[in-house]
């Protein structure tokens, strides 16, 4: 299964609400399988999604064309106790770096409700823990390798002057990049009260439906009181699940398409609804996700980019008016035939 890939694999994201069964499955023991792999889709133009733990809530994973699961190139490769960094293989996951990271003193400074995530996946969607003082977890990468489509490999770090390359064919970055600089270069330590696993995780109980948006934090109070409003006024249509989560986020410099990246002012609120699915039952969460998205949406607020909401390319380009287009320029450069990109991804992508 490494180069070869599986037919017939039946995927399903964690929730059990996003389902596919790819042309082929792969699961690479090693960079250079993966480089087979990736170059050989490459070549046939196939679709490529590749899979972390597989725990959007969303379609963001599902194709039919080649899923590749990086479960298997999850090394840390090194702990850099003096510097507090450390190099690790894309499936790492953030319970392997809760238990190795306490081995040397560290932690991570931040996460989310639960550990049995990959480290990727959470970056790949801008995901986040909570603390006013702490961005998403996209914001705490110092340097990134990646294949391209045609198996070359690229290192990309805020001191590489790939970032600068990418400006001549786009000048408009340079005021991007230079912000990146600013805050690589006044990123402070950070202090550690305790594993973060023990603060930060806690049993989400059961699959579940989640529609999570940032909105800005002034904003807070308004939104809560018209959801509550909302609630209120509609028990006839809906009776809605607690919890409802709310955590607090600091603002996103230099990470393009962050909901919380800097387009707007001040810091973020991130509201995260929930319909749980008892006994993996499928229930009728519609109406209320319509009402919160619209309120959200009146506020500017932006969706969690792996959670199931309903926005089209129209909206979200709104929604980040200057980094929209930019983000899509760099896109095409890597992706020019949209190898990477499925139908979930289309409808939010689409020209
Ligand atoms: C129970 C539960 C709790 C959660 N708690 C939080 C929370 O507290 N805060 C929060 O913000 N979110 C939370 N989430 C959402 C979660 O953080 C994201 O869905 C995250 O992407 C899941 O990681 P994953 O490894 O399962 O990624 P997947 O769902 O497998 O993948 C997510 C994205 O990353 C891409 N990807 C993954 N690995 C790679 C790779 N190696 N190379 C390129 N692309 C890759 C995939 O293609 C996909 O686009 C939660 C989800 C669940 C189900």
């Amino acid at each position: 299964m490494s180069t070869t890939g599986v037919s017939n694999y039946f995927f399903e994201n964690w929730a059990k609400t996003y389902s596919c069964i790819p042309k082929l499955y792969f699961e690479p023991q090693t960079i250079v399988d993966l480089q087979s792999i990736v170059c050989e889709a490459h070549k046939r133009k196939e679709k490529i999604r590749v899979v972390g733990c597989g725990h959007s809530p969303s379609a963001i994973c599902t194709t039919d064309g080649y899923m590749i699961s990086m479960k298997h190139l999850n090394k840390i490769r090194e702990v850099n106790k003096d510097e507090m960094y450390v190099e690790v293989e894309s499936g790492v996951t953030i319970q392997q770096l809760n238990d190795e990271l306490p081995k040397w003193d560290l932690c991570l400074p931040n996460q989310g409700s639960i550990s049995e995530l990959t480290l990727t996946g959470l970056v790949s969607t801008a995901s986040h823990g909570t603390g006013i003082n702490y961005g998403t977890m996209s914001s705490y990468i110092r340097s990134i390798t990646l294949m391209l489509l045609d198996g070359t490999i690229k290192e990309y770090s805020p001191t590489d002057e790939f970032l600068y390359w990418l400006a001549t064919y786009i000048p408009r970055l340079i005021p991007y990049i230079n912000q990146f600089y600013l805050w690589h270069e006044s990123t402070h330590s950070l202090i550690i009260e305790d594993r973060c696993d023990k603060i930060f995780n806690f049993d989400c109980l059961f699959r579940q439906y989640v529609n999570e948006w940032a909105i800005p934090l002034k904003e807070t109070a308004y939104v809560l009181h018209k959801l509550q409003s909302w609630l209120d006024e509609n028990q006839h249509v809906i009776r809605v699940h607690f919890p409802i989560e709310i955590r607090f986020v600091k603002r996103d410099t230099h990470v393009m398409l962050s909901p919380t990246s800097g387009e707007l002012e001040g810091n973020f609120c991130y509201i995260n609804i929930i319909m749980y699915r008892p006994y993996e039952k499928d229930i009728e969460y519609e109406p209320w996700w319509h009402a919160f998205e619209a309120i959200c949406l009146e506020v500017n607020g932006r969706p969690h980019w792996a959670k199931a909401h309903s926005l089209t390319s129209k909206t979200l380009r709104k929604l980040y008016p200057n980094a929209w287009d930019k983000f899509h320029e760099i896109r095409r450069q890597f992706d020019p035939h949209d190898q990477l990109v499925n139908d979930y991804l289309h409808r939010m992508f689409e020209e």
